[in-house]
């Protein structure tokens, strides 16, 4: 797996780790542990209307996993915060 400070927040050229395949690889944002603690703090601060969900449905918070558009595989985790 390849470290935060290779990987950005958008595709970008990297060597697969599984294939070997070089080129632009693909991202989804997958909520991290930071959304999980966000929204546990709305909680706590009596946010449970619904909006304790918001920080799950802002992309800014996810964190930015990236896959290898050859064989598929994730290829490294650019986390928002480390927790
Ligand atoms: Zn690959």
């Amino acid at each position: 797996m390849l470290q935060k400070s290779e990987l950005g927040e958008e595709p970008q050229i990297c060597v697969c780790p599984h294939c070997k395949y070089q080129g632009y690889s693909f991202v989804e944002r997958d909520p991290g542990c930071c959304i999980f603690l966000m929204c546990t703090g709305c909680v706590c601060m009596g946010c449970v209307a619904g909006c304790c969900l918001m920080p799950c449905v802002v992309t800014d918070f996810k964190d930015v996993t990236h896959y290898c558009v050859n064989c598929g595989l994730k290829i490294g985790t650019h986390p928002i915060f480390f927790c």
